[in-house]
């Protein structure tokens, strides 16, 4: 019982200890990485009573306590502020005093998710061991909820880092549907499973220091490359002026009343449409231009005005080998919170007017910046007479970060659905990835059975309708 206590103690210390600190300084030189509160609250599985899957005399609760603690240690050093909710081997179902379930395993979930509601961390980490009935099936695998797209791309950014350790280089992470805690935490959450116990490559690092450090500081990785992600974007909505216009009015408020695409229909027909960004480049255009004729695939282009005027050639060769021509704004600047809806309807209506000058051709569609949309944004769009079009969620293949031509080609395999519009760049800073990647995912996917489209036959538009011209 002595114990028992003192470890309640550590943990309240624990989350004091994070709840208490100071906020980090705003100004200063450092990014601003640090939250004012709790970054993240891993959560280490189960524990006392309930030890989770086993192999033996090895027990899942122990694993998933000693890669937790590493976590919270790899987290601390980057400054990030952790908490750990257990803190050595003992039920969290004897916490909760205020569920009057006779279920110990409810009592224990629930505990956990009173936690993250107390401490309200910007995302909740859980930590897990996996099993399976045959020795073979082995590594990691992150599990998300569809209910937050954070969950989801926090979930892609630990797979990722993890499958660099395993060797599991293209796996994606798992929706799961029935999981208590997934379907309860209100932030970003995902379930961590580390490693099979039931396979015996995995099991050896499970239960090897050395290997739960290095899994540790991978999912670390990840958390710290979701958080970058997120201001980035946050960044942005914030320059947009997402208070003003609150963002509350998401993706089904826009996507129902058709205002803004974000997939083409998922029906059973196998068709993807490949878009372009940021074009056309001198370099870059030209050979991706080669690559889709070699394998004779139409695709769209979204083209920036400025590098139209540049170079007008590509436009007039885009267009003239059957490619959609889409509109990406006359300067590709950033949509800020004061610009007017006059101003962005400029930015369509110049490019427009050029595109048509250099091919005769209109475009239809349009894709802003950064893909950051508000009430006046689309409002501008429609007066424009174009319509938005993002891309699909499970086709972001941060192909301009560089992350290595086989790594795109495996994430647009990988995640390949009827009705995918993929987002890809025909100008990047550095030396682009995107032309191999294309050589090697298009024969993939048609092997697969998969066509391609430009973005009017997947939306069924021609690209000369409802666009007048002013
Ligand atoms: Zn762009």
């Amino acid at each position: 019982m002595k114990s028992r206590n003192l470890q309640r103690m550590t943990l309240i210390a624990m989350i004091a200890a994070v709840l208490f600190q100071p906020p980090a300084a705003k100004a200063g030189t450092e990014p601003d990485i640090l939250l004012p509160e709790c970054d993240v609250l891993i959560d280490a599985g189960h524990g006392g009573v309930d030890g989770g899957t086993s192999h033996g005399s090895l027990l899942e609760k122990h694993i998933n306590l000693e890669i937790s603690k590493y976590l919270y240690e790899e987290l601390t050093r980057r400054k990030m502020k952790a908490a750990l909710n257990r803190t050595s081997d003992y039920a969290l179902s004897d916490d909760n005093h205020w569920l009057g379930s006779r279920s110990r395993h409810l009592r224990d979930l629930a505990q956990r998710k009173g936690l993250a509601d107390l401490l309200k961390p910007k995302m909740f980490v859980s930590i897990h061991t996996n099993w399976a009935a045959g020795p073979r099936d082995s590594g990691p695998y992150v599990l998300y909820n569809k209910k937050s797209e954070d969950g989801r791309s926090l979930a892609v950014s630990i797979q990722q880092n993890l499958n660099k350790l395993y060797g599991t280089e293209a796996r994606s992470p798992v929706r799961g549907r029935t999981y208590y805690i997934l379907n309860r935490v209100e932030q970003p959450s995902v379930i961590v499973e580390a490693g099979f116990i039931s396979n015996p490559r995995d099991r050896s690092w499970l239960n090897s220091k050395h290997k739960q450090k290095q899994i540790a500081a991978s999912i670390a990785d990840g958390i710290e490359q979701f958080i970058k992600k997120t201001q980035q974007t946050k960044e942005l909505e914030a320059l947009a002026g997402f208070e003003d216009s609150p963002r509350k009015k998401g993706r089904p408020y826009y996507e129902r009343r058709g205002y803004i695409t974000w997939d083409g229909p998922r029906n059973h027909s196998k068709r993807i449409a490949l878009t372009f960004d940021d074009g056309p480049d001198e370099k870059e255009t030209e050979q991706i231009l080669d690559v889709l004729q070699k394998h004779q695939v139409k695709a769209t282009f979204f083209i920036v005005g400025k590098q139209a005027e540049k170079h007008p050639e590509l436009v007039l060769r885009e267009a003239n080998e059957g490619h959609e021509l889409a509109n990406h704004t006359y300067s590709h600047k950033y949509f800020t919170k004061n610009i007017t809806e006059r101003e962005i309807r400029d930015e369509i209506e110049d490019n427009q007017k050029l595109i048509f000058s250099i091919t005769g051709k209109m475009t239809t569609y349009f894709r802003p910046p950064a893909g950051i949309y508000n009430e006046k944004i689309v409002n501008a769009t429609l007066k424009a007479g174009h319509r938005m079009v993002l891309w699909s969620w499970n086709q972001e293949t941060l192909d301009w970060d560089l992350p290595g031509s086989h790594t795109i080609a495996n994430h647009v395999v990988k995640n390949a659905k009827g009705g995918d519009i993929v987002l890809l760049h025909d100008r990047v800073t550095g030396k682009s990835q995107t032309i191999a990647a294309l050589d090697q995912l298009i024969p993939t996917l048609k092997e697969q059975g998969y066509t391609f489209v430009t973005l009017s036959e997947m939306l069924k538009r021609s690209p000369s309708e409802g666009t007048p011209m002013k």
